[in-house]
């Protein structure tokens, strides 16, 4: 009797296993589709600056419109991208299109892309980067590149090589998600890097409790030491940002600025900031 009870759960925990199974092998076919047919679109969120209130850069962000479910999350399906490569071509695309995109925008303002850990082991990213920047034709200054703690954790040379060689083009390097790796502060002796992104957990925490805000405090007096950009991912409220200003942040990205927007939004948004210039007037 105990026996077949075991076999009946066993049973029920491989059915669930074996849907969720079926439902990422389906978003892999579908999303290999998107990624063939050009699916996939950059839209964009604006990175603004705490002291100016100006549209400092944007953060590309994929976008999945699909017939059936409208549109699909990064969280759904970067995972699967990662599990079976495809977040490679997807990675390539999103630096393509978001460079083409950057160089129509006015020359102050920067280009954030995502780069996946795999994309360092693909062996092609300097070129994938060299070939976007010179398609293009925006300046190497004006592209961010956002890493996450995870990448360094492999301590790779391999790694190490590639971010200096990305940094000698002129490009920056971001550290995002700030805080909630696993890995060590003994990394940022050694990784090149021109800003940190301060994790959302950490800013939607403020106000409710003091230790987000120590831990705010102790990042951004980390990051002056460095001599990094320190911004502030997730900002909803205007008690966040008057804390964040408060302690000294550079920059905050989130929903109270405005959420990710498709590029043709962010040609208006811009030209709307610089008629406003002249009244010395912000965002
Ligand atoms: P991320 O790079 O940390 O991007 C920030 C995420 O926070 C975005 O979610 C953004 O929409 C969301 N966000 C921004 N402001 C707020 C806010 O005020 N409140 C809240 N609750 N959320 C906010 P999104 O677009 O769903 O992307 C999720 C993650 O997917 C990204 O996190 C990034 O890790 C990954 N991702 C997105 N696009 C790409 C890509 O092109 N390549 C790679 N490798 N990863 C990507
Ligand atoms: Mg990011
Ligand atoms: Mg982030
Ligand atoms: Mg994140």
């Amino acid at each position: 009797r105990a026996k077949a009870d075991a076999r009946g759960s066993f049973a029920f925990f491989e059915a669930a296993l074996d849907a969720k199974a079926q439902s990422r092998r389906k978003i892999e076919v579908e999303l290999r589709d998107a990624i063939q047919n050009d699916v996939l679109r950059p839209y964009y969120q604006p990175l603004i600056d705490l002291q100016s209130g100006r549209i400092t850069g944007f953060e590309a962000l994929v976008r999945w419109p699909h017939a059936e479910r409208g549109m699909v999350s990064p969280a759904e399906f970067i995972p699967v991208a990662e599990d079976t490569g495809l977040i490679n071509p997807l990675g390539g695309l999103m630096l393509r299109r978001a460079c083409m995109d950057a160089a129509a925008w006015p020359d102050d303002v920067r280009v954030a892309v995502n780069l996946s850990p795999l994309q360092f082991r693909s062996g092609n990213l300097l070129s994938m980067v060299t070939d976007a920047l010179k398609h293009s034709g925006l300046p190497p200054r004006r592209l961010e590149l956002e890493i996450t703690e995870t990448l360094l954790l492999e301590k790779s040379a391999q790694v190490l090589a590639t971010l200096h060689a990305l940094r000698a083009l002129g490009v920056r390097i971001s550290m995002d998600d700030f805080g909630t790796g696993y890995s060590s502060l003994s990394y940022l002796r050694s990784f090149p890097f021109d800003k940190i992104k301060i994790d959302q957990s950490f800013v939607r925490d403020l106000g409710a409790n003091r230790e987000a805000q120590a831990i705010i405090r102790s990042i951004v007096s980390l990051g002056k030491g460095l001599g990094v950009t320190i911004t502030a991912e997730g900002v909803e409220t205007e008690a966040e940002l008057s804390c964040l200003r408060t302690e000294g942040c550079d920059e905050g990205q989130g929903f109270l600025f405005s959420k990710a927007r498709p590029n043709a939004e962010i040609v208006a948004l811009l030209a709307a900031q610089r008629g406003i210039d002249g009244e010395d007037t912000a965002l």
